[in-house]
């Protein structure tokens, strides 16, 4: 594949901004205007809004593509808005828009994507593919290879995040490892962190920027909205054009040369793989303790004392042995279970004495 870039590689980030959703014609030029003092290079608004419950607003539909051709006639600014079938594909062609986005619930399923392809072919307009919203590489490659299939030359990626299950502070876990490892796989493709959808909240999308950054990501894709708090769709992660601003000119940029890339490539790849794994782990031992807590009830409802020492032996042996099969020492796995075994006693004894204070209560 001869993947072309989108932008014209530049000397800082790649920056494109604008509301989660256009609502207004005032909202959409209020926050253009902003955003093309700071020399953005894409201004981003939704159209049409996946959202995930019906009965949330599902966007402006046609009407908001004339007010996209109103910034690129006023501001000079290029616009982007998401697609997810043929009928968006031809309406956002029909007036104009400069570069189109497939979203993390299209990019999912290969129907879509190649209906979105298809509609595509015989034009150039450039594409940008938002990662899958599960974190499947394969699928994420499938959709740049469709919508290149169909003759589309200008082709880069959003890395937005992915679903997940638990809480890890993020709306959706960055998993970089995936990102990385797609860049390896195609080295021409530009790549932008999303680090909205992947924070869902203000207070640490700096931080998930600066990671982009010192990853060699190309760019950036920030929601900006004039008064966030108020935002019809994303409001908790939206940021006014003013703090965006900031945000960009806090970042620092690495000078360092591929070498050094490559190795914190590396590192972040693993460290990234180890903190998921431990908040897996640590959802995991919360999990447990909640069965913990069940059986103190149940404990105490049949009158039956917390220690019962064959359990715990059966337990132990069973456990370290596996343990020892996965390469865990013996000594590790003892200590490992005991931990674990005293937390639920004290669960269970919390629980069994604050229902027995209860019954007390009662009477
Ligand atoms: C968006 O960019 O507003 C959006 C809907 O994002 P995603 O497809 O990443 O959920
Ligand atoms: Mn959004």
């Amino acid at each position: 594949m001869n993947i072309k870039p989108i932008f014209t590689k530049k000397d800082r980030p790649i920056v494109i901004a604008g509301p989660c959703s256009a609502e207004s014609e005032e909202q959409v030029l209020t926050t253009a205007k902003a955003l093309a003092q700071q020399n953005i290079d894409l201004f981003r608004a939704g159209i049409w809004k996946p959202r995930t419950r019906p009965g949330s607003f599902e966007g402006v539909g046609r009407i908001g593509l004339k007010w996209l051709q109103k910034v690129k006639s006023e501001t000079g600014l290029k616009v982007t808005t998401e697609v997810a079938n043929k009928d968006h594909v031809f309406e956002a062609l029909k007036h104009g828009i400069d570069v189109l986005w497939l979203g993390a619930r299209t990019t999912v399923n290969p129907f879509s994507v190649q209906e979105v392809a298809d509609a595509l072919e015989g034009t150039q307009v450039p594409v940008m593919i938002k990662n899958p919203i599960n974190p499947d590489l394969k699928l994420w490659m499938g959709a740049i290879e469709r919508i290149y299939n169909a003759g589309i030359e200008h082709i880069a990626v959003i890395h937005r995040g992915f679903s997940h299950h638990g809480d890890t502070g993020y709306r959706n876990v960055p998993r970089w490892q995936i990102p990385i490892e797609l860049k390896r796989q195609f080295p021409n493709l530009e790549i932008i962190c999303d680090n909205s959808h992947i924070c869902g909240r203000r207070d640490i999308l700096k931080d998930v920027a600066q990671k982009a950054m010192d990853l060699n990501f190309d760019g950036l894709m920030t929601e900006t909205h004039p008064d966030p708090d108020n935002a019809w769709s994303d409001a908790m992660q939206q940021i006014t054009p003013k703090v965006f601003g900031e945000l960009v000119d806090d970042l620092v940029l690495r000078t360092s040369t591929t070498d050094d890339v490559l190795f914190s490539e590396t590192l972040v790849h693993l460290r990234s793989e180890i903190d998921e794994i431990d908040t897996e782990l640590i959802n995991i031992l919360g999990r447990r303790m909640e069965i913990a807590d069940k059986i103190g009830l149940f404990k105490k409802d049949n009158n039956i004392p917390i220690l019962q020492t064959t359990r715990w032996n059966e337990i132990l042996e069973k456990q370290v042995s596996k343990g020892q099969k996965v390469g865990l020492s013996e000594a590790f796995m003892s200590i490992l279970l005991r931990a674990v075994h005293q937390e639920s006693i004290n669960h269970q004894a919390e629980v069994m004495n604050k229902a027995q204070l209860e019954d007390l209560k009662k009477g």
